[in-house]
């Protein structure tokens, strides 16, 4: 099955000169989530850790689903205010803009090995503050994982020594 078929690419959005990569059609086919699951399952089975990190709201879509099938834990990341307990924050540059993400402060425990999850790696910010956050909480992350990396954008220049695993590279 060629997953590639099931992004469908948005011109414009968010901004114009920006190709958006949706993966709902790929959602939306049962075969296909499974299919990307189980492959991405299969790659990540082979690196022990304890944790998976994602951030909202796609993250959590593969993130889940990753975390029940490898029977690890699952620790969300958010944008500002939406967690209810104390946590530690992580400003970082778009792709197209500004943002910020937060996790629960105890979300991790010392030494605990983590995976950060993410449906696409584009220029890298997001999963360069996720992995500050990581370590700002005390885990020691081993692999960055991603449905999709748009490897035009170049995201493992500033993601250097890095353990990337990606399923589709565009
Ligand atoms: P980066 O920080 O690597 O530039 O952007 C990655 C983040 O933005 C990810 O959280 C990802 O969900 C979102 N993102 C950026 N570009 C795209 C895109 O083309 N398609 C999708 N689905 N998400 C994108």
């Amino acid at each position: 099955m060629d997953l590639r078929t099931f992004i469908r690419d948005i011109p414009d959005f968010p901004e114009k000169g920006i190709i958006f990569r949706d993966i709902t059609p790929l959602l939306k086919d049962k075969g296909a989530f499974k299919h990307a699951i189980d492959m991405l399952a299969e790659k990540l089975s082979e690196i022990d850790f304890d944790l998976i990190v994602a951030p909202e709201a796609r993250g959590f879509i593969f993130g889940g689903a990753l975390s029940y099938k490898l029977n690890k834990g699952f620790i969300p990341v958010r944008k500002p205010g939406k967690l209810p307990y104390e946590v530690i924050s992580e400003k970082y540059t778009l792709e197209y803009g500004e943002a910020e993400l937060q996790m629960h402060v105890d979300s991790i425990n010392k030494g605990q090995k983590v995976i950060i999850f993410d449906d696409v790696l584009a220029t890298g910010g997001t999963a360069k503050a996720l992995k500050k956050l990581v370590e700002k909480a005390g885990g020691e992350l081993v692999a960055m994982s991603f449905l999709i990396e748009l490897s035009y954008l170049n995201p493992r220049n500033i993601l250097k020594d890095e353990n990337i695993i990606s399923l589709i590279i565009l």
